[in-house]
C-alpha cells in the first residue's frame, strides 16, 4: 500500500468506502483505493470500533502519520485532490476534516440510487404513475453537459405539471441543488477524475476482500482480521499488477483503459510538440497532451481516454516499429528493444 502512495494518481484522487459484518466484533473497515490501469488499488485501511465522525476522522490522521509527507503522491499531509465518497455525513465530515484542501465528490449512481429511494419510498407521496417523470429531472441534471443546464433544469423543474403538484418533491429537489457542485457531472470538467464518477473501485475492492480474501466467513478476532488484510490482500493486489504487467490480466483489455480511435486517419494528427498534438475530428480540431494524458475534447479533459489520445497513442506506435531513420545503437542488447515497444 505504501508503494500506491508513489503512483501520481493516488495525489489526483482517491475513493473511500466501509463496510462491516467481517469480524465477531463487527468492526467498520474502511477502505482507501486509487485507480490505475489494474483497477482499484489500496492506499490504506482503517479498521474502526464505531462509524462516528470523531473516530474516522482519528483513524484518517493516523493514516496521514503512517504514509507520512511522501504518501499521496508526494502531497502528504493536504491528502488527494479529490475524494469520491457514497452519501455518508460521518464519512464526509471526518474527511473534510483530516483533508481540508480536497474536493469531495457524490458517487453518481448511488445518488440516483438515493434519490430513486426517496421517490419510490412512502414518505415522498409521489403517485406510481409519477415517478419516473420525476427521477428523470435528477437524472437529466446530474448528466447534462453544461454548467447553465443544470440551472435551466432545475428551474424549468418548479414549473414542471408534475413535480409543481408535489411541495415534498420541490423541498427535496431544492435541497439536492444547493449541493449540485458534489454530484452534477458538469461541474467537475475541471477535476482530474479522468473519467471515474462513481465509487465501483471501492465496491469491486469490497467484494474482493469478502469472496477472495474471508471466503464469505468472518475473521475469528481483530487481530486475524488486521493479519489477512496486511498479508493476504497486499498479495491479492501485488499478483494483479503483476498479471498487469506481463499481459496476463484479461479485464485490461476493456474499453474502458483502451479505447478506439475511430478510424482518425494519421494525416488529421499534427505533432506540435514532443508530447502535444493537434487532431482533426469529425467537427472539430482537439489539442492532446500526452505527457498529461489530457485531451480538450469532454471525455479526455478530466484526464479520462478518449479516442484522439487513443488515435496519437496508435501512431507513436507505428512511428516506434516502423522508423528506420533513427540510428540504431547496436552496443545495447536486444531485451530493450523489447521493453521500449
Ligand atoms: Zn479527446
Amino acid at each position: 500500500m505504501k508503494k500506491v502512495h508513489q503512483l501520481k494518481h493516488s495525489g489526483e484522487l482517491c475513493f473511500i468506502d466501509s463496510s462491516g459484518n467481517m469480524d465477531r466484533e463487527n468492526c467498520r473497515v474502511f477502505l482507501l483505493l486509487t485507480h490505475s490501469c489494474a483497477g482499484g488499488l489500496p492506499l490504506g485501511i482503517l479498521l474502526c470500533q464505531s462509524e462516528d465522525e470523531q473516530t474516522i476522522a482519528q483513524g484518517l490522521e493516523q493514516l496521514k502519520q503512517v504514509v507520512g509527507e511522501k504518501g499521496f503522491a508526494g502531497r502528504g499531509h493536504e491528502g488527494p485532490q479529490l475524494v469520491i465518497t457514497d452519501d455518508c455525513r460521518a464519512e464526509r465530515g471526518a474527511l473534510r476534516k483530516a483533508f481540508p484542501k480536497a474536493t469531495l465528490l457524490l458517487c453518481s449512481f448511488h445518488l440516483l440510487q438515493a434519490v430513486w429511494r426517496w421517490l419510490w419510498s412512502k414518505e415522498s407521496g409521489v403517485t406510481h404513475g409519477d415517478r419516473p417523470a420525476l427521477f428523470a429531472i435528477v437524472k437529466e441534471m446530474l448528466y447534462c453537459q453544461e454548467i447553465g443546464s443544470v440551472d435551466r433544469l432545475y428551474s424549468e423543474a418548479r414549473g414542471h405539471p408534475v413535480a409543481a403538484s408535489y411541495e415534498k418533491f420541490l423541498r427535496y429537489l431544492d435541497r439536492l441543488y444547493a449541493r449540485r457542485e458534489c454530484w452534477a457531472l458538469s461541474y467537475r470538467g475541471s477535476f482530474l477524475t479522468r473519467g471515474n464518477n462513481t465509487n465501483n473501485f471501492a465496491e469491486a475492492a469490497m467484494r474482493v476482500l469478502k469472496d477472495k480474501i474471508l471466503q464469505r466467513t468472518k475473521a475469528f478476532n481483530l487481530p486475524q482480521l488486521f493479519d489477512l488484510l496486511t498479508s493476504r490482500l497486499e498479495t491479492y493486489y501485488e499478483a494483479r499488477i503483476v498479471d498487469v504487467a506481463l499481459g496476463r490480466w484479461e479485464s485490461f483489455q476493456r474499453a474502458k483503459f483502451l479505447p478506439q480511435d475511430g478510424n482518425i486517419a494519421a494525416s488529421h494528427i499534427q505533432q506540435i510538440e514532443d508530447k502535444k498534438f493537434v487532431v482533426k475530428g469529425s467537427t472539430q480540431t482537439y489539442d492532446v497532451d500526452m505527457d498529461l494524458e489530457l485531451c480538450s475534447c469532454p471525455a479526455g479533459q478530466t484526464g479520462a481516454p478518449c479516442k484522439h489520445q487513443a488515435a496519437v497513442m496508435k501512431l507513436q506506435l507505428f512511428v516506434t516499429l516502423f522508423s528506420t531513420d533513427k540510428p540504431r545503437d547496436e552496443s545495447r542488447a536486444d531485451e530493450t528493444d523489447i521493453g521500449s515497444n
